[in-house]
Formats: structure tokens, C-alpha cells, sequence
């Protein structure tokens, strides 16, 4: 069985603040606490007292949040957030900047595409959602680029694989946007200037 000392001693060996360390750390109290589960009381087993924490738990959250909510609504205590929940839409959850969201081309200085039209998206594409138009682009340091780029959403997985292998980082999944949802699957499809602006 694990004593607390040993226990320090494998916290101090988990350094929390290397990567993932704080992963390890609390799987390893996690794995610590299940050895060294005791038995439940008769008391315990009957879960009453649990009942109760988890009501009054509850209703601490629920009064907290009620009177803070009135108090916004005279426009007081603005500063103290009301609940744990986001009011979306109207406020949006943050996002990491990793996160993979909806899709856009990137441009260069004169606002035309980074786009070269080298097919490797639409190529690499599992969900086959890419369809790229090329063509010789009047720039000869530039062999080609995109007459039309269509990006059908309502095929896509977000894998991502696109961005990955693009050479040009002409396609990028950053604009935080992941409300995309449409009336039609007609509306899902989009165009070059689509992704370019939208
Ligand atoms: S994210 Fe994946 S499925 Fe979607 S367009 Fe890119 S390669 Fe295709
Ligand atoms: S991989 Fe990049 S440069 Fe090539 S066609 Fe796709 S977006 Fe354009």
C-alpha cells in the first residue's frame, strides 16, 4: 500500500510544471485515492448524507446565480460572472487557438489568393469535399492559380489534412468559427470568394 510519504515522493518526481506534468500528477492521485479507497460506513452506504451534499450543493449554485442575476438586472455586481454556463449566442465560448474550426484562403499583398492550385488538398481530402478549377495565372514566377475553389462543409471532417499539407499555407482552419450551420446543402458549399472573405 502506498504511504503518504511515498506519495510525496512520486508528486516530487512528476514535475507538475513540464509538459503534460500536471496530467500525470492527477492521474497518479487519481490511481493513489482508488489503492487506498476505504470502505463505506452503514451510514455512508445508505448514500443520505451524499443526497444531501449533492442538494445543497445544488442549491448554493442556484440561489448564487438567481441573486446575481437580479442584481445584473439593476445593473449591479456586473463585474461577478452569474453562472458557469455560456449565454450563447450572445456570448460565444472560447476556443483554443488550435482548435480546428472553419476553413479560409489566405491572400497575398494584392488580395489574390496564396492558392497555387497544386491539388494536394483536394488530393489528400478523405471526406473528397475539395474540387479546385486551375488555371495559368498571368504572373510567370506564378505557374498557376485557383479560377474556382469550391469547399463543400456539409462533406468535411475537420481532419485538417488539407492545412497540413498545403505547401503554399494558402488554406488555414482559424477563424474561430464553428457555426455553420445552413438551411439548404446547397448553402454549405463554399466558393473561393466565400472563403476568401467570409
Ligand atoms: S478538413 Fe479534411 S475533410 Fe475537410 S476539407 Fe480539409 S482535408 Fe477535406
Ligand atoms: S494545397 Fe494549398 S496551394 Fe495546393 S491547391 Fe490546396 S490550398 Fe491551394
Amino acid at each position: 500500500m502506498e504511504t503518504p510519504k511515498r506519495r510525496a515522493e512520486l508528486e516530487k518526481y512528476y514535475d507538475p510544471n513540464s509538459t503534460f506534468g500536471h496530467l500525470r500528477v492527477a492521474q497518479m492521485k487519481r490511481s493513489w485515492k482508488l489503492k487506498n479507497r476505504r470502505e463505506l460506513t452503514w451510514w455512508e452506504s445508505t448514500y443520505i448524507p451524499t443526497l444531501f451534499s449533492g442538494v445543497w450543493l445544488t442549491s448554493a449554485h442556484f440561489f448564487r446565480n438567481l441573486g446575481l442575476h437580479i442584481l445584473h438586472q439593476v445593473g449591479l455586481k456586473k463585474d461577478v460572472r452569474a453562472a458557469a454556463t455560456y449565454q450563447y449566442p450572445e456570448e460565444k465560448r472560447p476556443l483554443a487557438l488550435r482548435a480546428r474550426t472553419r476553413h479560409r484562403l489566405t491572400k497575398r499583398e494584392d488580395g489574390t489568393p496564396r492558392c497555387v492550385a497544386c491539388m494536394m488538398c483536394e488530393t489528400v481530402c478523405p471526406a473528397r469535399c475539395i474540387e479546385i478549377t486551375a488555371a495559368e495565372h498571368p504572373d510567370p514566377n506564378i505557374e498557376k492559380f485557383p479560377a474556382e475553389f469550391i469547399l463543400d462543409l456539409g462533406k468535411c471532417v475537420y481532419c485538417g489534412f488539407c492545412v497540413e499539407v498545403c505547401p503554399e499555407d494558402a488554406i488555414r482552419m482559424d477563424t474561430q468559427r464553428l457555426d455553420i450551420a445552413e438551411y439548404s446543402r446547397e448553402s454549405m458549399i463554399y466558393n473561393k470568394e466565400r472563403l476568401m472573405n467570409g
